[in-house]
C-alpha cells in the first residue's frame, strides 16, 4: 500500500488512554501534505453510512477548492438517499481506468479491506492518508490520525480544515453536518460531546439549514423501509430477560420487498430504544453465504466492538458489525451465544 514514507514525518506519539501504542501525524503535518500535492483519491468504506459519504464530499469539496485534483471513490457510490449531499456529482461519474495519484485518503474506514474495490483505481499513491474514529483501526497508512474519541470522522475534519485555514463554505458545511448528525443519531448518543455541539453551531454559521438537511435526511425515507421495518418486527427475539433485543433479514424477505441494502440503515435503533434492552442486533443474511451482524450496545460494561471483534468484525464499543460465515439460523444462534457470554443473561 503506497510507499512507506511515513518515517520523514515527525510523527507525535499520541498519549490518549488505551491506545498509546498508535501514533498520530499531526493536523500540520496533514495540512501541509494536503496542501503540497496536487492529485488526490478520497476513498471510504464499502457500504457508506453519512458519516463515510459526508466525510468524502466534504474533504473533496475543500480540497477541490484548494485548486487540486480530486477523485472520490467508494465501492457503492453515492446512495440515492444522500442525493440531496452537495457535491454528489463527485461520486456519479463512472469508475474509469486505475490512476496514479499524489495522495490516497482514507476516511472512516476501520481496516483496509473495507476499503473494498474502490482502492483498485488507485494504481499507486506516493502517500497514504488515514483519518478515522473507529478504535479497532490499526493505523495503516504513512500519516495516520485516528481519534477514537471523535464521534464521527466528519468531526474530525472539520478540526483539520478549520486548524489548517482549509477552504470551507456552506456546501463543506453540510457534508460535515450531515456526517456527524448520522453517527452521533442526531446528536444524541454517549459519544456526542460539547465540542460535537460547538461544531454543530460552527457549521450553522456557515449556513446549513438545519430544518432542511434534517427533513431530507429523516423524513424523506421510501415507504420500502416502513415495509422492511414491520417484516423486521415480526421476527424480533429477546434474549436475557430482555437484556437483548434482535430481529433478522433473509434474502428472500429482502427480495419479495426489493429492499435495498441503505434501506435498513438505523432501523437497528427501534431495538435499542426499547426499555431495558442492553445490545440490540440485527442479522441481515448476505448473497454469499454470509450474515451481517449489526450490534449496538447501551453500556460502557456491553463492548460490542469487542464481541464483533472474535467474529472478525469490529467498530465501536457501542456500535459495531461483523460479516459472519454461515445461515443465518447459524449466525444467530452463534452471536446471541457470545453476547449472552457478555451481557449476563441467566439473570
Ligand atoms: P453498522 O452496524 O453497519 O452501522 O456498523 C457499526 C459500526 O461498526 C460502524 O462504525 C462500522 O464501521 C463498524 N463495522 C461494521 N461492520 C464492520 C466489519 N465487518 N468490520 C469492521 N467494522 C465494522
Ligand atoms: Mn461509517
Ligand atoms: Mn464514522
Amino acid at each position: 500500500m503506497g510507499v512507506g514514507i511515513g518515517a520523514v514525518f515527525s510523527r507525535r506519539f499520541a498519549q490518549r488512554s488505551g491506545y498509546s501504542n498508535m501514533s498520530n501525524a499531526t493536523f500540520q503535518e496533514i495540512g501541509a501534505v494536503l496542501r503540497a500535492n496536487q492529485s488526490f483519491a478520497v476513498l471510504s468504506h464499502v457500504r457508506p453510512d453519512g458519516d463515510a459519504l459526508g466525510s468524502q464530499l466534504g474533504l473533496a469539496l475543500s480540497l477541490s477548492k484548494l485548486g487540486k485534483k480530486v477523485m472520490v471513490r467508494n465501492e457503492d457510490g453515492l446512495l440515492e438517499k444522500y442525493g440531496f449531499l452537495p457535491g454528489g456529482a463527485f461520486l456519479q461519474t463512472p469508475l474509469g481506468e486505475p490512476q496514479d495519484f499524489d495522495v490516497a485518503v482514507a476516511l472512516d474506514t476501520a481496516t483496509q479491506n473495507r476499503l473494498g474495490t474502490a482502492t483498485e483505481l488507485v494504481r499507486s499513491a506516493r502517500i497514504w492518508i488515514n483519518i478515522d474514529h473507529h478504535p479497532s483501526n490499526p493505523g495503516y497508512g504513512d500519516l495516520v490520525y485516528i481519534d477514537s474519541t471523535a464521534p464521527a470522522t466528519g468531526q474530525i475534519l472539520f478540526e483539520l480544515i478549520t486548524s489548517q485555514g482549509l477552504p470551507m463554505d456552506q456546501a463543506i458545511a453540510e457534508n460535515l453536518f450531515v456526517a456527524i448528525s448520522t453517527d452521533t443519531g442526531s446528536f444524541q448518543y454517549p459519544n456526542t460531546t460539547a465540542r460535537t455541539f460547538e461544531i454543530g453551531a460552527e457549521l450553522v454559521r456557515c449556513g446549513v439549514d438545519v430544518g432542511r438537511v434534517n427533513q431530507l435526511l429523516y423524513e424523506s425515507y421510501p415507504k420500502r423501509r416502513a415495509e422492511l421495518l414491520r417484516e423486521l418486527l415480526g421476527t424480533m427475539r429477546f434474549e436475557g430477560h430482555g437484556k437483548v433485543a434482535s430481529f433478522s433479514l433473509s434474502l428472500k424477505t429482502a427480495s419479495r420487498l426489493q429492499a435495498r441494502p441503505e434501506d435498513n440503515e438505523g432501523l437497528i435503533d427501534h431495538l435499542r430504544a426499547i426499555q431495558g434492552v442492553i445490545v440490540a442486533v440485527f442479522f441481515e443474511e448476505l448473497p454469499e453465504g454470509k450474515v451481517r451482524v449489526s450490534m449496538r450496545s447501551k453500556s460502557d460494561a456491553a463492548d460490542v466492538c469487542a464481541i464483533c471483534q472474535k467474529f472478525g468484525g469490529g467498530g465501536h464499543k457501542l456500535a459495531a458489525g461483523a460479516r459472519v460465515r454461515g445461515t443465518l439460523a447459524e449466525v444467530e444462534e452463534k452471536v446471541l451465544k457470545e453476547i449472552c457470554h457478555v451481557v449476563d443473561c441467566n439473570s
